[in-house]
């Protein structure tokens, strides 16, 4: 038995081809090494994947892993991480939900789930009290997300089940395909509901009674759980802000401060903001709260459209960044449209992310009559059509006409279209962007063109500079800030917490506070130092992914607008982050990372982290 707190003890793993399960125990090395999901995902898919495959091919996995904190009595530790080669990147992609998923699998006895093969037919997984079966999904081939959840639940006959699906964009290969938790949270970003639907499974549903999870030390572990309480309660935007708002309240903040995502990024100004900010969410939409696990903040909002062509509608959300993507970038200015765009993603399992910067791209290429309506399929995709965006998203999914190539991404349908549209295509290593200003902030500059995901907010984080604590129109110390951010979020994911609590243990640096979260629930008693070379490793690991895949300085670029367009207008109007600029920052970035000139970790550095086998595939 594993002598650390926080953990099981072991994962599962499925193979669908042979329709086979195993359960295998986590070594004191392993967990040593990566200490949990972020960790455990990267060192698994490394170790497991051959390089160059297709993600859309048997011989690609998908991790789901838990952390440490995940099911403690720790708050705001409820996620899950579900980790695979992206059909959009090509690359190494982690992407969490919330919800009682992550907490649930601990109960029900395991840490993760490595899902390998493919099988012939639909098939579900269930997981139940150190046990797991694979059943037959092809009555639920073809439903949404909502309607699979209930299948599942009526086939358990218990309500109480915890399910994570696909929708039938997942099915369909939508490369930016999500998987939905409980209806309610999504593992948006990098088309992870892609691959589970190349490998036809249709969901996972857990169930656990039996498994209470040890901590180490549990006078510190509720010394720390009473910590992050009463730092809520000293935080006037988490204690009130966070219920009430959610992360809605960020479109206000970047409209003012003029680094609003519009119709496309033409503009980072939005004449029509207040119209799908978070009070027009309170006005027109919100219903009540909803929280993840073991979470006070509840900053989840349930929806209800009580009138007007769209009433009816109920969904979760919508939260910033969806606001972002299908509002402002697609130029809606009615918030309940948002919130139907919004349902019908989550329904399908698409991430709204990407597909509403790809019907933006649609849109902005209609509107320059790069795209005809007849290419469009008869769509008006003028920004602002709310009823454009529905049916565009609706042929995404169908994989109509055009559709079928933009449900490819916006950096292969601009391969394909040519006619130099790759200007108006926005995303990093293929991801399209999230809702937070590369232009605007000279730290996510460096942040999105250096982020193993590509185009994620989650990797680097803005807040320091909106907070003012640094310069955002300065480049200047940015490559050092970037590591000091990224190495905080590293351990976030690898310790599970919730990125609304950041600030209780810092997001700017490692800190003792880091360590004391470790070591409270798990025991390893690591130093601040072994602490920071933890997220090191894992950073370097996921690197290195992208590195065997052919990844190097080469693909640590910005979306063309962002690097030769400077903001038009409003308060941070002539922002930009040009070539020669972003250049710079990425050579200090990578001197600080102890990566060579083009990007590579080096291997010097590679067995400084204990990465041998990882040196020797490098630099053999
Ligand atoms: S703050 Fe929101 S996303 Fe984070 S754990 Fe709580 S309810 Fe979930």
């Amino acid at each position: 038995m594993l002598k650390y707190g926080g953990y099981c003890g072991r994962f599962l793993r499925v193979d669908l081809t042979a329709k086979k399960i195993t359960t295998e125990e986590l070594t004191e090395e392993f967990v040593k090494k990566y200490v949990g999901c972020n960790g455990f995902g990267a060192a698994i898919l490394y170790n497991e994947l051959p390089a160059r495959i297709d993600p859309f091919s048997a011989a690609n996995k998908v991790v789901v892993a838990t952390g440490p904190l995940t099911g403690t009595v720790v708050p705001c530790t409820p996620k899950v991480g579900f980790f695979t080669k992206s059909p959009l990147t090509g690359g190494f992609m982690d992407s969490y939900a919330g919800g009682h998923f992550g907490a649930e699998l601990k109960f029900a006895g395991f840490d993760g789930v490595i899902i390998e093969g493919a099988s012939e037919a639909p098939t579900w997984l269930y997981i139940e009290d150190g046990q797991a079966e694979l059943r037959d999904a092809s009555k639920l081939w073809g439903l949404s997300v909502p309607e699979t959840e209930a299948a599942v639940r009526r086939d358990l006959n218990n309500d109480a089940v915890h399910v994570a699906s696909i929708g039938p964009a997942g099915e369909q290969l939508v490369r930016f395909s999500c998987v939905m938790v409980d209806m309610s949270h999504a593992a948006g970003r990098g088309g992870v509901g892609a691959v589970l639907g190349s490998k036809k499974l249709k969901a996972i549903a857990v169930y656990g009674r039996k498994n209470p999870i040890p901590v180490a030390d549990p006078e510190a572990v509720l010394a720390l759980a009473e910590k992050i309480y009463q730092h809520i309660q000293e935080t006037p935007s988490l204690a009130t802000g966070m219920p009430k708002y959610g992360t809605t309240g960020a479109l206000k903040a970047n409209q003012t401060s003029g680094i609003l995502g519009t119709r496309n990024w033409q503009s980072e100004t939005f004449e029509h903001a207040s119209s799908i900010d978070g009070d027009a969410c309170l006005r027109e939409l919100f219903e009540k709260n909803l929280a993840c696990f073991q979470c006070p903040l509840r900053c989840t909002h349930f929806s209800r459209i009580k009138e007007g062509k769209y009433a009816g509608t109920t969904t979760i959300g919508p939260q910033y960044e969806t606001m972002y993507s299908l509002g402002s970038v697609c130029g809606l200015t009615d918030i309940k449209a948002v919130a139907k765009a919004n349902e019908y993603c989550n329904a399908m399992g698409l991430d709204t992310i990407s597909a509403g910067v790809t019907v933006a791209f649609a849109m902005e290429l209609y509107e320059r009559g790069i795209l005809s309506y007849e290419e469009l399929g008869g769509l008006d995709l003028t920004f602002g059509n709310d009823e454009g965006l529905l049916a565009a998203l609706e042929s995404i999914v169908a994989r109509r006409g055009i559709y079928k190539l933009l449900g490819e991404g916006t950096k292969r349908a601009a391969e394909v279209l040519g006619r130099e549209t790759y200007k108006y295509a926005i995303n990093v290593k293929g991801l399209e962007l999230a809702g937070h200003s590369v232009r605007g902030y000279k730290g996510m500059s460096l942040g999105y063109a250096t982020s193993t995901r590509g185009g994620s907010h989650q990797d680097m984080r803005h807040i320091p500079e909106r907070a003012g604590l640094f310069d955002r129109r300065d480049p200047s110390g940015k490559a050092q800030l970037n590591y000091d951010i990224t190495s905080t979020t590293t351990i976030r994911d690898t310790l599970n917490y919730c990125a609304m609590i950041e600030d209780v243990v810092g997001r700017v640096g490692i800190t003792e506070k880091h360590a004391e979260m470790v070591n409270a629930v798990t025991g390893l008693n690591l130093s601040v130092n072994e602490v920071q070379q933890l997220a090191d490793r894992i950073w370097n690991l996921e690197r290195a992914f992208n590195v065997r895949e052919g990844m190097s300085r080469k693909d640590d670029v910005l979306p063309y607008r962002f690097m030769h367009e400077p903001i038009p207008e409003g308060p941070s109007e002539g922002m930009y982050c040009p070539p020669e600029e972003l250049e710079k920052m990425k050579d200090e970035l990578y001197e600080i990372r102890g990566w060579t000139r083009d990007g590579i970790p080096s291997r010097d550095k590679l067995l400084e982290l204990g990465l041998d086998q990882v040196a020797e595939e490098l630099w053999p």
